[in-house]
């Protein structure tokens, strides 16, 4: 008799960022005969369970588990259950604390389940020790790249940011591949000793350290010194097994892709928008799902798309962020108001460009989609994606963003400087090159999602590992 199928858990942090890559894993996962059931709370659970609904009812052994999350109790404000419900900074550490609320309900599934796995978020600090002590393998999953944990680890093990004399100063961060050169205003925060996280980061790298290995979405090809870096280096197994957004695309995806998770705008609306538009031509301009520009912002956004004669752009505007009067009417754009289709509107052939916060989705889908970027860091790890992005995959050229710039501390990027950026990735030669060098590691992207592919290959042999432990 065959064994029964492999089970595995996935315990998504609740943000956008981190919940469409952990359901595009799960989804894949399932896709190799893996009973997958993600774990999330009641308002995040319709946020992506379209996808996973037609999954299941094509057969595929996919579900989810839903468990209350007591916020109010936590101390954070009713409803707030999703990183995108934060609107002050303050409420960042707080909710992070509130992870620990999930540790009871979740042993207490893993020892009725007795699952093969749980891939939990970095957020739940607790989850190394909680699935060890019932002898289940906990694999780890931080939403990034191998580039930034590099980065950050060499950056601590050389001390780079001590005796730094000045905020604006380059300096160049020891024992890379490559010769990264950063200012101290676009590190995070714990880099520079700031303490006041309360000691999650220790716990995070703690529960990071002894865990069973960890999942990356990213691919081999695209930071192959830094993969090598993470398992060599730091000493950590790794696989990686991305880019997630392209590893269900088996045709089942087609039309499952299609009117799932709730956008602003109809997608085939959009889509016969960018079809009416000629190849390469459309700049698409987003800032992720919880990052904030300054109020000024838009309006130079706005000033450097009016000063060029003819630009097609895709805009996607978030709440409380005003254009100037008019400009819809005046320009050549589509503006998506909310949460637009980004995955679809990348992949088409029209977009030519990609304005970008830098959050590793956002710029792992460009890889993808063979988009080249304008880079746009804003807070937390964005700046050292950027760096991959411009310095070392040379696929993107930076804004001049200097440093972390939440809404109210009033940063703003003069529209000379976006429209100099904009410029260089949607026209001539610097353009081409730019986007040559996107389309090699697009296909660089797709073959290692096929078999033989070194993504393919890495998650078979993480499945087998994981069979093998059964013995
Ligand atoms: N996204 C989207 N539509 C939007 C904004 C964002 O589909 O209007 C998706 C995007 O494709 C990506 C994720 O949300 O998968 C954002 O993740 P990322 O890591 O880029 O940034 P974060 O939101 O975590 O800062």
């Amino acid at each position: 008799m065959d064994p029964p199928p492999l089970h595995v858990v996935f315990l998504p942090f609740m943000a956008q960022g981190h919940m469409i890559p952990i359901t595009d894993m799960a989804r894949l996962f399932a896709r190799r005969g893996v009973k997958s059931t993600i774990i999330t709370t009641p308002l995040n659970a319709p946020l992506f369970s379209g996808k996973i609904r037609r999954d299941a009812q094509l057969g595929l052994p996919i579900e989810t588990h839903i468990i209350e999350f007591p916020c109010v109790e936590a101390g954070l404000p009713e409803g707030c259950e999703n990183v995108s419900a934060i609107r002050s900074p303050d409420l960042m550490i707080p909710f992070f604390k509130a992870m620990a609320v999930f540790q009871r309900p979740v042993e207490d599934l893993l020892r009725n389940w007795r699952p093969d796995c749980i891939v939990a978020d970095v957020v739940f600090t607790w989850a190394t020790e909680t699935a060890g002590r019932l002898c289940i393998p906990r694999l780890f999953f931080n939403g990034t790249g191998a580039f930034v944990v590099s980065v950050l680890h060499a950056l601590k093990l050389h001390e780079a940011c001590n005796g730094l004399e000045s905020d604006s100063e380059p300096f160049l961060v020891p024992g890379l591949p490559h010769e990264i050169r950063l200012i101290k205003t676009q590190l995070p925060p714990f880099v520079k000793g700031d303490q006041s996280d309360s000691g999650i980061r220790e716990a995070m790298e703690e529960s990071e350290v002894n865990c069973f290995g960890t999942v990356l979405n990213s691919f081999h090809e695209l930071e192959p010194g830094y993969a090598e870096y993470y398992r060599k280096v730091m000493g950590r197994k790794a696989w990686l097994i991305g880019p997630l957004s392209l590893g269900n695309k088996d045709g089942t995806e087609e039309k499952a892709e299609r009117g799932d998770v709730v956008t602003s705008i109809d997608e085939q609306e959009c889509l016969r928008w960018l079809d009416a538009r000629e190849p390469n031509s459309v700049l698409y301009i987003c800032f992720g799902s919880t990052s904030y520009i300054s109020d000024a912002q838009p309006c130079e956004i706005a000033g450097a798309l009016e000063s060029f004669e003819e630009l097609s752009f895709i805009w996607v505007v978030r709440k409380g962020e005003l254009l100037p009067e008019g400009f819809e009417e005046r320009t050549k754009g589509l503006v998506i108001r909310g949460w637009a289709p980004q995955v679809l509107i990348l992949d088409h052939g029209a977009i030519g460009g990609f304005v970008t916060h830098c959050g590793w989705n956002s710029t792992l889908e460009a890889v993808a989609a063979g988009v080249p970027m304008v880079t746009w860091p804003l807070q937390a790890e964005q700046f050292l994606n950027e760096k991959l992005v411009t310095d070392v995959l040379k696929i993107g050229v930076g804004v001049g963003a200097q440093e972390w710039s939440r809404g109210e501390r009033k940063i703003v990027v003069g529209r000379e400087d976006i429209a100099r950026a904009m410029t260089r990735v949607m026209v001539g030669e610097e353009a081409e090159e730019l986007r040559g060098r996107a389309r090699k590691l697009q296909e660089m992207a797709v073959r290692a999602n096929e078999e033989g592919g070194s993504s393919n290959s890495d998650l078979k042999s993480l499945l087998e590992e994981l069979k093998s432990l059964r013995d």
